[in-house]
């Protein structure tokens, strides 16, 4: 097996993989309609649900082919009942793209919103199931990758369930990082995809719920024909199969990522991250360059970074200084200050982190930009 040149994403997904999964989609040529690739998907339907410790057949994983915002699509279009609400509770990029969802398709909706540079403040979430009792669905990011900040699903789905609502929580950039047990932390559908903290390839995602709901939603209002949440979940029971054509490679390579996931295993796997994220935050720190977000609500998976108010700043130029070195760094997500994000996502350690920090240290002389950063 030939080593494929290794860049460090440092982007929050796609991650940095192992050749091992990128090797794993060189297989011979299979239609997936065959007994074969059905039996494989099986399995992973199954891993799937015990990365968040899901017990089955109480839940269950629907696959689906596309990026992760398929999920939240799918998710918001096929769970809301006729005649009730979601309570979309909003404090960055990706809750609000749930909004967008609710908007796109005319779904009775609450944008709950808050301030991105905090958590959802809980008293005024109860304040708003009171005073709606129609509302059937509760919605919250996990881990807000617009800005790094950690969201407390347990107690949003604690409440949701107190008020008789579903609760589903978009775990896109933290299911298989930050360990998630859906029965404790109340969650009834999470979600992810393929590239992101599995470390597999982009094109296959997935939402991991409670059987029983999914059945419920057969018969709710049918908003979309490509992504409705019961037609794939059925066709899967009865068949094995997506209804439409899988993302065949991308599936070889997730059952492999599964894998190695399994053999580091939950504990191991979290530790690696933490520490990658504290070097980040050191490197940081060292080049006198602040963040935007206190240190007690991250997720510890993305830092932001202020901007330094230096005149010769230009992420551009920094960005492709250590692209060409490969590193890859990503801009921020918040309207309201300019920042770029440092992530610990892929398959990636503390050495990966000094060697950035060496290249992106140079990015800043080369451009003349003072080190330690200056702030106003
Ligand atoms: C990456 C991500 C998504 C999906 O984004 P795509 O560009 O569609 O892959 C959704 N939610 C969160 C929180 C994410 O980080």
């Amino acid at each position: 097996m030939e080593p494929i040149k290794r860049n460090i994403l440092l982007n929050p997904g796609p991650a940095t993989t192992t050749d091992t999964v990128k090797y794993a989609q060189v297989v011979p040529d299979i239609c997936p309609r065959e007994k074969e690739f059905a039996g494989l998907m099986k399995g992973l339907r199954s891993d799937l649900c015990k990365v968040v410790h899901a017990p089955e057949p109480e839940y269950t994983s629907v696959l689906f082919c596309g990026s992760g915002t398929i999920n939240i699509d799918v998710c918001i279009n096929s769970l809301v009942p006729e005649g009730k609400k979601i309570l979309v509770v909003n404090n960055g990029a990706y809750n609000t793209r749930a909004v967008e969802v609710c908007q796109m398709y005319h779904i009775p909706h609450i944008d709950l919103k808050s301030s991105v540079y905090e958590q959802p403040n809980l008293a005024d979430v109860d304040k708003t199931l009171n005073e709606n009792p129609d509302v059937a669905v509760v919605y919250c990011c996990h881990h807000e990758t617009g800005t790094g900040v950690l969201n407390p699903i347990r107690e949003i789905g604690a409440m949701a369930h107190r008020h008789g609502a579903v609760f589903i929580t978009d775990s896109t950039a933290s299911l298989g990082m930050i360990p998630l047990d859906v029965v404790k932390d109340n969650v009834d559908f999470c979600m992810a995809s393929a590239q992101k903290g599995l470390m597999a390839m982009s094109g296959l995602s997935f939402i991991i719920g409670r059987r029983d709901i999914i059945e419920a939603s057969k018969n709710y209002p049918t908003r979309s024909y490509y992504c409705n949440l019961y037609m794939q979940y059925e066709c899967f029971e009865k068949t094995g199969e997506m209804h439409f054509t899988p993302p065949v490679q991308t599936i070889y390579a997730t059952i492999q990522a599964l894998k190695e996931y399994f053999e580091v295993g939950e504990d191991a796997k979290f530790a690696r991250h933490r520490r990658v994220y504290e070097a980040i935050k050191k490197g940081v720190a060292e080049l006198g360059l602040k963040e935007a977000i206190k240190d007690e609500i991250q997720s510890g998976l993305v830092v932001s970074v202020k901007y330094p108010d230096d005149s010769n700043w230009s992420f551009e130029k920094v960005h492709d200084y250590c692209y060409e070195r490969g590193f890859t760094i990503y801009p921020g997500k918040i309207s309201t200050t300019n920042t770029f994000r440092l992530c610990a996502l892929g398959t990636i350690d503390v050495q990966d982190i000094e060697d950035f920090f060496v290249v992106f240290k140079e990015a800043l002389v080369a451009n003349n930009i003072q080190v330690p950063a200056k702030y106003n």
